[in-house]
């Protein structure tokens, strides 16, 4: 009998990587389905240094934590993060900060990310 437990994927952002996978097919099956439904190792942490340094430049201008799922919010403080840089060049951060503040939902900035810049100031 010939086991494999080399097999190479091809990742949700399309590229492929090669893993050792288990050699028990229940767990190799679960190992795939997780896999699959995934970016692969390099984008994954590309996506997590992204989301660092966004966090930071975010937390640095002084905008409040979002809630909601983590999900929610990794997607909503990078729109809100573009909203603000946007509206920046027009609007000073002590007019920008307090406005943006009372938005603190994740949904909020999910809902608006289509909004072009002036029009999101008229909702804050
Ligand atoms: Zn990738």
């Amino acid at each position: 009998m010939k086991y494999y437990h080399e097999q190479t994927i091809t990742h949700t952002c399309g590229h492929k990587h090669t893993y050792s996978l288990s050699y028990n097919f229940t767990k190799r099956a679960v190992e795939l389905h997780r896999l699959w439904g995934q970016k692969c190792p390099e984008c994954q942490r590309q996506a997590y240094i992204k989301s660092l340094a966004v966090k930071t430049e975010s937390s640095k201008a002084g905008l409040p934590e979002l809630q909601g799922t983590q999900k929610q919010v990794s997607w909503a403080i990078q729109i809100r993060l573009q909203q603000f840089r946007a509206l920046s060049r027009q609007h000073s951060s002590d007019v920008l900060i307090p406005l943006i503040s009372k938005h603190p939902d994740a949904k909020f900035w999910i809902d608006n990310r289509n909004q072009n810049a002036q029009d999101l100031f008229q909702r804050l």
